[in-house]
């Protein structure tokens, strides 16, 4: 039957249960819905999950949460066609206290939601938002594909992902443009324990990620190879303007990365226990909508709140959520959901991390939807690997010969001048800064 709540939240997601979670454990009446069988069903990502923004909902989270391993080393990887440039840094103080750690989304979020019910939320899963319940400009609800499937409350919290219907329809956003997005595909490829911490250089639950550049067919976009228990996730996220322009699909663009000989190693003998594909938002500061109105607010990646420098978006997400939530809080108690009641939210968002990183970083969207891309994500990378090579391999030509060499290579994949590098150096830097 029709009901009223506080809250709703629609998306059972990092972003929609820590808005859950921070409403019900302050004593609102909060709706959880999500389409999914339970959280987490269908819902994937690379994935590394933070301690800190989690921390600021739940102390000492990570002691009962079901993760994977936690992270030591963080590796960079530059490919070329046969080679790899390496960076990296490994350090026994992300041991305590612990940084972040590989999880499972079919895993994590459904802890995550319980939690979120423990505090009072009611789950309302296996349901789908269709739409918004209006009252000319205010939102005062939802409509579900239940039979009785209206629900109403003072304020609904929009978390639905990327591709938010909801956003949508409030026409906060279009469509994202095809340069808004890339598209991820991700493979968990089953291998013994032993193995891993083995190619690794892992001991008991430490665990390592290797973010990788180049080797995408040309295509702005970046690679992964994390460590699970007992599984690896490898994939690859390639900006879908370049996938049409180019005319590439993703899996081809992963597979060609299994078979690098830096990476097939790795990954030898394993099974291959699950395939899947999603969007990744790629817009950046550029493309965060309004981010609240009369009865609504909306979060994590439908608000486009990822940082794809740093691969962090659960934890934006979350703090996203969490920010929603206790503008929700404040306006349950002054009994006023009007939009500039809500505005507190934009506010908080705006004085928190997940603003200022946005804004550092917003002219990398502009690198990653030009022509620079195939510079920077083929051409450059192969010069750096040629220049690499050139430098230490003991072959009796003079240093200084190898390095005008070395040098001649990373300014002809630049453009060919002096001043196409400095350019395109300044561009990275302004982009970056
Ligand atoms: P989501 O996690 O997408 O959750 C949205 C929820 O809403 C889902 O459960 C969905 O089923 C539900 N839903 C949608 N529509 C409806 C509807 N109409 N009715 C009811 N329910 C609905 N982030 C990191 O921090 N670290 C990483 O390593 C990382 N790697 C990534 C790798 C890949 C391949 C991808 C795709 C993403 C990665 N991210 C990573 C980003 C991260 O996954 C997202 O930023 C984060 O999940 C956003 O959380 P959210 O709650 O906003 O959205």
């Amino acid at each position: 039957a029709d009901e009223r709540f506080d809250a709703i939240v629609v998306g059972a997601g990092p972003a929609g249960t820590a808005a859950a979670y921070t409403m019900a454990k302050a004593g609102l009446k909060v709706a959880l819905v999500e389409r999914g069988e339970f959280p987490g069903a269908k819902n994937i990502f690379g994935g590394v999950l933070y301690r800190k923004q989690l921390e600021d909902l739940i102390p000492e989270w990570w002691k009962e949460a079901p993760l994977e391993r936690k992270i030591v080393e963080q590796r960079l990887w530059i490919l070329a066609d046969d080679s790899a440039v390496t960076f990296g840094h490994r350090n026994q103080r992300y041991h305590d206290p612990p940084n972040c750690w590989t999880g499972l989304r079919v895993k994590f979020d459904p802890w995550f939601a319980g939690k979120a019910e423990q505090a009072g939320a009611i789950p309302i899963y296996e349901t789908v938002v269709t739409g918004l319940l209006r009252a000319g400009e205010r939102v005062r609800g939802v409509i579900t594909d239940r039979d009785d499937g209206e629900l109403e409350a003072n304020v609904t919290i929009i978390a639905d992902g990327v591709n938010s219907l909801l956003g949508k329809q409030l026409m906060v956003h279009r469509e994202w443009r095809p340069d808004e997005v890339s598209l991820a595909v991700k493979e968990i490829i089953q291998l013994p324990k032993q193995t891993i911490q083995d190619r690794f250089n892992l001991e008991g639950d430490e665990g390592c990620t290797i973010e990788i550049i180049g080797h995408t067919c040309g295509m702005a976009g970046l690679g992964f190879l994390y460590t699970n228990t007992d599984t690896l996730s490898i994939g690859v996220g390639v900006m879908v303007s370049d996938l049409k322009k180019k005319r590439v699909k993703p899996y081809e663009v992963l597979d060609g990365l299994k078979q690098h000989p830096a990476i097939s190693r790795l990954i030898q003998g394993g099974e291959v226990k699950e395939y899947s594909g999603h969007l990744i938002p790629e817009g950046g500061f550029n493309s965060i909508p309004a981010l609240a109105g009369d009865g609504w607010m909306i979060c994590g990646d439908a608000a486009q709140l990822v940082n794809a420098v740093h691969r962090e978006g659960t934890n934006l997400a979350i703090t996203s959520g969490r920010l929603a939530g206790e503008a929700a809080i404040r306006a349950h108690e002054a009994g006023d959901f009007s939009a500039s009641t809500l505005a507190a939210y934009d506010e908080a968002i705006r004085a928190s991390f997940v603003y200022k990183d946005l804004k550092k970083y917003r002219g990398v969207h502009s690198l990653l939807a030009h022509e620079d891309a195939e510079q920077l994500f083929h051409r450059l990378p192969q010069a750096l690997n040629d220049a690499a090579y050139e430098m230490l391999l003991v072959d009796g030509v003079p240093k200084r010969d190898k390095q005008r060499k070395a040098i001649r290579r990373v300014k002809e994949a630049a453009g060919g001048a002096y001043m196409d590098l400095i350019r395109l150096g300044l561009k990275g830097w302004r982009a970056m800064n």
